[in-house]
């Protein structure tokens, strides 16, 4: 599998603003709905693998006990939610639309542009795969959908389960472009598209078995890229540093992420060869803001600049680092059915 690393820092410059001035608002909100949460159960077996959870290495994740499957080393919180306690409004603002075009350019359309290069040097010509049938699942506001109709792409469909979403998306694309469902194995099924995409969309999924089954029923040839979070340096800023709002694994929409080999156990389960992978993340902007928030009120303004100042030189540099060392937050994943 051919891998490349990093992506500029500068391409999510927008959210990680907003996120920061939106830091104490997230952290209060966070931990007002954890405290509003009853569990339903306790997992004994990995969501991921199906195998047992015994003796599995566990930690304790801002008061949340998680465990690493002993075989797919998938992490997961040890306390299974409902389905309702785990909706989170808020997190995901409304944009208007020159905002909605922004994200669709600095953010997704670099993801089309890596799967099509991918594709076009082992798979079909771009121009080709721009005449192929897509279908995103867990379109989110249609940022990606957005992105692959600006590039010419004729047949975009997808799916998502929260209606305000749907319909967001709908009024960016046109109408019917997204349908509103929560069973995805289902729709996956009835598609005739022969590309699927799904970003940041497979870790909200309590149970993937409909998901991996309709995946694995597609047709020889069939592409799927994806990404996913995974347990990296973020993760571990976010167990060490109580202070700082968890973007990675938030106990409440993350309650599991990936890792190198729970990627791998889910491409044998629904039986695709990886083609290549992305991997990058944003730990290093999560370093900066776990490091520079203590130090808002044990350090003088000039002082704080100075060391705001070093700490952004470094970024890039930080980042490529973890990334290189498969330390990132994130893997987007591109994949055949076998
Ligand atoms: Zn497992």
């Amino acid at each position: 599998m051919k891998t490349k690393y990093s992506k500029p820092l500068g391409d999510i410059s927008l959210e990680s603003e907003e996120w920061i001035a939106n830091e104490d608002r997230i952290l209060a909100q966070q931990s007002e709905h954890l405290a509003s949460c009853e569990p339903s159960g306790i997992r004994t077996e990995c969501l991921l693998c199906g195998l047992s959870l015994n003796d599995a290495p566990r930690f304790s994740h801002r008061s949340i006990s998680y465990l690493s499957c002993p075989q797919c080393t998938h992490i997961q919180a040890e306390e299974i939610l409902s389905d309702a306690a785990s909706c989170f409004d808020g997190v995901y603002p409304a944009l208007e639309i020159d905002l909605w075009q922004s994200r669709c350019n600095r953010i997704y359309t670099p993801k089309l542009q890596w799967i099509l290069n991918e594709l076009d040097s082992s798979w079909m010509p771009s121009g080709k795969c721009l005449r192929e049938h897509w279908f995103e699942i867990g379109t989110g506001a249609g940022y990606f959908l957005g992105a692959l109709k600006a590039a010419g792409a004729v047949h975009c469909r997808g799916i998502d389960a929260d209606p305000h979403l749907v319909a967001r998306a709908n009024s960016f694309l046109g109408k019917d472009t997204v349908a509103c469902t929560g069973n995805f194995g289902h729709a996956i099924e009835g598609s005739q598209a022969n590309i699927f995409v799904s970003f940041f969309v497979l870790e909200h999924l309590s149970d993937p078995l409909p998901l991996i089954k309709s995946l694995r029923s597609k047709p020889a040839g069939t592409i799927f890229a994806f990404s996913v979070p995974t347990y990296g340096l973020s993760a571990i800023l976010e167990s060490a540093f109580g202070c700082h709002a968890a973007r990675n694994l938030d106990n409440i929409l993350h309650r599991q992420l990936y890792t190198d080999a729970s990627i791998e156990r889910l491409l044998r389960s629904i039986d695709y060869e990886p083609l290549a992978q992305w991997v990058f993340g944003q730990d290093a902007l999560d370093f900066k803001r776990a490091i520079l928030k203590p130090l808002l009120s044990t350090y003088d303004r000039k002082m704080f600049s100075y060391v705001e100042a070093r700490l952004n030189d470094i970024m890039e540099l930080l980042q490529g680092a973890v990334d290189i060392s498969h330390l990132a937050d994130a893997r987007h994943v591109l994949a055949v059915k076998r």
